[in-house]
Order: structure tokens, then sequence, then C-alpha cells
């Protein structure tokens, strides 16, 4: 592809939002890499020297012809964008045409490069102002590589105000891992000091480049979906820790990218944080990496210099959009029952064998009954210790703990129905402190004195009406919280003792109750309620592939 670098007219570089753009070795980092990317380079190799402040970029994009090498570093000069309408039409992550410019005035600049289709490359040398202070061909691959040496050296306040190296090469690294997220198919290669430091193998899906930052993470771990909104061509790409298997002690994992980038939005990480509400342990917070893809005049990357912070039309719309998908994503579904076997070259191989060998057993194909929405995936078989119920499904099994998986189905309905009704006989309550009093009235209880440390409770929540241990429960509610925390504790009371025998009805009742709670992997204080056994796993244990591949001759 052919680009044509040209100098912005006056009245649009007016509307362009100006300020600085390079503050510190990641801000060239960024701006490097993003160039490499609208070049369509799939291969990008970063070194950077904090000692002597140099950092290089090498890509294999489609590099840039001698009259393009000439144009880069002037002022307000771009290949992207030519008017002010094409604001509206942002597709690049670069359109100011100032990085280079800046550069040249903070650094050293020096750029090689090769045009796709062109037999030779040149290599140029940039003065203060942008201006070509030295050209000369040049024998490189197609692609270009951009030198910054000696950064910041006419501006040594700036410099002494940075922080120190360490710190510098932490957002060094958290600016690659941030683009990446963006742009996972692309390989980035990172050196330091002419070591390597670290690389990202490129993936065709982010959930399986999450683990290369977050090595404590599997990919097994997360869930990604992939939505189009229709009539719009916008997508929304999804991907969460699972609440059972990873969180963080910090929001740092709510991440949210618009058309390849990362932003900040606090109003949709609180939407995401709000979508994750009562699935974690307290004081937990999710893993979770939302990237939207949307029509780009329905936004304005011209808020401020560092294009993190944009204007977003409609931004309620994706709100809902975003919380919907999330919710989907919690969900035990018949897909993600499934994904494990259908993925694994063992199960394959099981299928083939099974279909031939007289060993078939039970077949579980449930496709006649595909439509029926309220589709049972899990099937009680047995109850262990009076405490765990062995759930079976299409893909293995599942070991569900009654009591939690009751809480989460009981918090669910109490959360969608908080009831508060009357008492005929009132239930007494002993010695409560002035702040129990309150608690209790906070909660639209009914309390009043009845006498010397005595107080009666006229009416309760609807849930506890038939329990005998009513008084006990509502002391326990007496101790504090909000609302939220009154019906977490009323629903883990009132939810099924472990210990307790249940028939197989009964435990068929709690599986299909709990599989269609909004989120069925998390207790609402954030406890994982079963452990999977998939068929995969079991078959890999029991090595049934080494029999199946002798007596096949797979
Ligand atoms: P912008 O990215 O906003 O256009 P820059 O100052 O970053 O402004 O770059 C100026 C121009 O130089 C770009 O529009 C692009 O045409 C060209 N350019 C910069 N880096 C590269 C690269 N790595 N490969 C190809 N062209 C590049
Ligand atoms: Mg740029």
């Amino acid at each position: 592809m052919a680009s044509i670098i040209q100098a912005l007219p006056t009245e649009v570089v007016y509307l362009i939002t100006a300020g600085e753009v390079i503050d510190c070795f990641a801000s060239v980092v960024r701006e490097l890499v993003e160039n490499s990317l609208d070049a369509g380079a799939t291969r990008i190799v970063i070194s950077v020297w904090p000692q002597s402040w140099r950092v290089r970029v090498a890509d294999n994009g489609w590099g840039m012809n001698l009259d393009d090498l000439q144009q880069a570093a002037t002022a307000h000069s771009t290949s992207k964008i030519h008017s002010a309408a094409d604001l509206w039409k942002i597709k690049s992550l670069g359109f100011r045409g100032e990085a280079l410019h800046s550069l040249t005035t903070l650094a050293d600049l020096e750029i090689f490069s090769r045009a796709e289709g062109i037999n030779e490359g040149w290599r140029v040398i940039y003065g203060d102002s942008g201006e070509v202070l030295e050209t000369e061909v040049t024998a490189i691959a197609p692609g270009t590589i951009v030198t910054v040496d000696n950064l910041f050296a006419n501006c040594p306040a700036r410099r002494q105000g940075l922080p120190n190296s360490t710190q510098q090469m932490k957002s060094v690294q958290g600016i690659i891992q941030q683009i990446a997220l963006c742009h996972p198919h692309v390989t980035y290669q990172v050196w330091q000091n002419d070591r390597q430091w670290f690389t990202l193998y490129p993936t065709s899906s982010v959930s399986q480049l999450i683990p290369q930052i977050l090595p404590q993470v599997k990919q097994g771990d997360l869930k990604e979906l992939n939505l189009e909104i229709p009539n719009s061509q916008s997508t929304i790409t999804l991907v969460i820790g699972l609440p059972d298997r990873c969180h963080r002690h910090r929001p740092d994992w709510v991440k949210v990218a618009i058309n390849g980038r990362i932003i900040k939005s606090p109003e949709l990480e609180q939407t995401i944080l709000s979508a994750f509400h009562k699935t974690l342990p307290r004081d937990r917070y999710p893993v979770c990496f939302l990237h939207l893809t949307i029509s780009p005049d329905q936004i304005n990357w011209n808020r401020n210099p560092s294009k993190t912070e944009i204007y977003l039309n409609e931004i309620s719309y994706w709100q809902e959009q975003i919380t919907a998908a999330i919710n989907q994503a919690l969900r035990i579904s018949e897909a993600n029952i499934k994904e494990s076997v259908h993925t694994t070259r063992i199960s394959k191989l099981l299928k083939v064998a099974e279909a031939k060998g007289s060993y078939n057993f039970k077949s579980q194909d449930n496709s006649q009954n595909t439509d029926s929405k309220t589709q049972n995936y899990l099937k009680a078989v047995a109850q262990v210790s009076n405490t765990y119920i062995i759930a079976e499904h299409s893909g293995g099994m599942w070991l569900v703990e009654q009591h939690i998986a009751h809480e989460r189905v009981l918090y669910e309905q109490i959360c969608d129905n908080w009831q508060i009704v009357p008492v005929e006989t009132p239930i007494i309550l002993y010695q409560l402190s002035p702040a129990q009093v309150s608690q209790l009235q906070r909660i639209n209880l009914d309390i009043e004195t009845f006498g010397e440390k005595l107080w009666a409770v006229r009416n309760i929540p609807a849930m506890l009406q038939q329990r005998e241990d009513a008084a006990e429960a509502l002391l326990e509610l007496s101790w504090g919280g909000d609302l939220q925390t009154a019906q977490v504790a009323v629903a883990c009371r009132s939810a099924i003792r472990n210990g307790t025998p249940m028939s197989l009805p009964e435990m068929q009742k709690l599986l299909d109750d709990w599989q269609r709670t909004r989120n069925p992997l998390t207790c609402p204080h954030g406890r994982p309620i079963y452990l999977s056994l998939e068929e995969s796993a079991l078959s890999r244990f029991f090595r049934r592939h080494w029999v199946i591949g002798k007596s096949h001759g797979i």
C-alpha cells in the first residue's frame, strides 16, 4: 500500500487537540508501535536502552518511499487523514501527524525504511524541527526501523521529573501488553540493553494471549465471547476470568478497549464491575478485557492528546450490551459444557472408537430437545458425604456443593423478590445494642421495645417465615451491613445445610434451579460452587487413548 504523507490543512490543524504526545519512554514506544501497526506490521521488534535514553522499533510493515520519508517528521504530516471530515472516519491509530515531529524536537531521530515492492531502502536523519539532514540508500528488508536517541537530552528538567528507570521499564512493558491485547495477531519481541526481555507470541484470540501476560491464569480459566451487534457493524469481544477460577486484589484487569486502543472509561469499567456483583470474594476484582469495535463516526478520539479519553455516543446503549454479554459469559450453557470435549483430540478419538466399538456407552446426544429453553444439562446421579451432588452432563461430571449451590439460587430469588412480611406472633429478641436495633430498622423491619432489654419484631423477610430459627437469623442480620449483606445472610441461613441427605428428585430440582441462575459459578461470597471432572481429563487420566489407538489402528 502506497501511503502519501501530506501536511494537514491549517483549519484541520486547529481542530486537532494539541498537547504533549511524548512525555515519557512508554509514550515513545506507544507512538512508534502504533505507527508500525498502522503500517500493517505483523512482526514488531522493540528495543530499549534506558540508560542511553534510546528506543528502536523495527517492523515488517509496508514502509515508506523516499518522498514520504522526507515528509514524515515535518509538523502535522500524516498519511492517515486529509480533511476535517476524515476526523469522523478514523480507522488508524494515528491521525495527528505529530509524533515523529515531536520526537525530532525532543531527541535524535533516524529512520530506515523500504517500501513494499521497491528494491531500495533509505536511511534518513532528521534535524530538530523535522527537516531532513542526511539521506542515503541502504540495504534493508521491507519495513521500517525508527531509532530515537538521547530522548529529552535538551530538557534535563523533563528527565528529572520522570520516575526511575525500573518504573519506566514497567510502564513500557505495560504499554506493549495493552497494545498486544488489542492486536494479538502480531509478534512483539522486546529487548532491553541488547538482551531479550520478553516476547508476546501471536494468537488468533485474546484469550490465548492473556496467559502470556498473566502466567498464573490458564486459558481454561477464561471465557471469550465474540458478539456481533445486529445492524450496526459493531462487535464486542469479551474475555472474562471465570469468577470461580481467577480474580485480582486490585481492579487492574478491568480493561476497556475501543477500536484498537485501551482507553480510560470510568462508566464502562463500572458497568463491568457491577456485572460481577456478588460473584467474587470480598475485596476481589474480576479479570475482564472488553474490546468494542464501533463505526468510527460514533467516537471522538480528539478529546485529549494521548487518546485515552474519548467521547462515545450512546454510552448507555453500550452499557446494556456489555452487561448482557457478561451475563451470557457467566451462565452455564450447553455450549460451554460441551466445549472441552469437542476440542480435544482424545475426545475425537473416543467418538470414532465409540461409534465403531461394541463398548459404546449410553449415548448422550440430546439434540432432539435443543429448542427447549429450560433444557437441563445436568443430571443428578448421587450424593456424596451428604454434601456433594454428582451431576452428570454430556461433557463429563461435576461435583456440586449442595449448600452453596442452593445459596446462589436463594440469593437471586431474594434479590429479585425481597419481601418483608408480617408475623402472627412477634419474635422476641433479647439484649440488643442500639446499633443492632437501628440496623434492623435500616433493613425495614418493624421493631419496638417490649420490656426491659426485650424487643419485639413484627415482620421478617419472607424467606425466614417458616423457620424455627427466625430469631437467630434476625440476630445475625442485626450485626450490620447493608441490604445486600442482609440478603446474602438470609440466603445462606435458608439454604440447605451440608450434611443433609437429599433424595434424587430433590437434588435434580436443585441442579435445575441452580443451572438457571444468572451467576452459577460462585456463591454470593465468591466461593466456587462446583468442581469439574471433564470427560477429556478423565479419559486422559485413565489413558483411554492407548486401547483405542491400538484396537482401531489410529
Ligand atoms: P500519524 O501516525 O499521526 O500519522 P506520525 O508522526 O506518527 O503521525 O507519523 C507520520 C507519518 O509517517 C504517518 O502518517 C505514516 O505515513 C508514516 N510512518 C510513521 N511510522 C511508520 C512506519 N513504521 N511504517 C510506515 N509508515 C510510517
Ligand atoms: Mg503515529
